[in-house]
């Protein structure tokens, strides 16, 4: 399959992990585009979906593809789903998704700028704090695959990274929250390259300690850092 597709197969995979497929039921899709996502995610026993992209005539252009097909009134679903569309910024904090408990992000952070990103990543693991974060980004060095060593994938993107610039920034936020632990998976195997320059996507899985039943121990008293969210903390 194409590699946006092996994208989704990974994506549903770990979320039928059954360590905690039966602890997750909602789940926010950031930077959603054309809800690509969806046709997986509606195979799982999710109660709500918040699909949340900047883009708004994107949004409403594809908003048929989340509306319930012949087939799918035929053969119903034993448990409800509840699906909302979001006009924003995922570096916004939002009433709407809290009590989330899995945040996915295929592709979105490479079209970030820094300012936003740290936003975004503060909203996630501070504001939200789910049980499970999926973020995937081009790894850039495939790029030989496709000659394009010296210029990005997509014109929108502002910046792409190596494995190592990935983890790094990965393992920066399980310092930051250290509630969480993070793995990582390389998606779009090409078999003359893998060994060099790694798969086409990278991911990142975060893992909120306690979903494991992992102790962590604060580094600072948490009782200083009590956000309303709405109004984030700074520090
Ligand atoms: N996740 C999609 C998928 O798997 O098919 C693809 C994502 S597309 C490459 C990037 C999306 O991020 C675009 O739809 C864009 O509008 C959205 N985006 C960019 N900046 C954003 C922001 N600050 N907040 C929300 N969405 C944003």
């Amino acid at each position: 399959p194409p590699v946006y597709r092996q994208r989704y197969e990974r994506v549903y995979e770990i979320l039928i992990d059954p360590r905690w497929r039966n602890k997750i039921c909602k789940l926010a899709d950031f930077g959603c585009a054309e809800f690509g996502l969806f046709q997986f995610l509606k195979h799982l026993n999710l109660n709500e979906i918040v699909f949340v992209d900047i883009d708004e005539n994107l949004l409403e252009e594809k908003m048929y593809r989340i509306q319930p097909l012949i087939g799918d009134q035929l053969k119903r679903r034993t448990s409800s789903l509840a699906i909302s569309v979001c006009l924003g910024s995922v570096s916004d904090p939002d009433y709407r998704l809290l009590n989330t408990d899995v945040v996915t992000a295929i592709e979105l952070i490479e079209h970030l700028y820094p300012d936003t990103l740290d936003a975004f990543s503060y909203n996630i693991f501070s504001s939200i704090n789910p049980k499970l974060v999926i973020i995937t980004t081009p790894n850039v060095e495939f790029n030989v695959v496709f000659n394009k060593s010296n210029i990005f994938r997509h014109p929108d993107h502002k910046y792409e990274w190596t494995r190592k610039q990935f983890e790094d920034w990965s393992e920066n936020i399980v310092t930051r929250f250290p509630q969480y632990k993070v793995e990582f998976h390389g998606i779009g195997k090409y078999s003359n390259y893998e060994n060099t320059v790694g798969c086409c996507s990278q991911m990142a899985l975060f893992i909120r300690k306690d979903l494991l039943d992992e102790q962590f121990v604060p580094s600072v008293d948490l009782n200083t850092c009590l956000c309303d969210i709405n109004s984030p903390c700074k520090d």
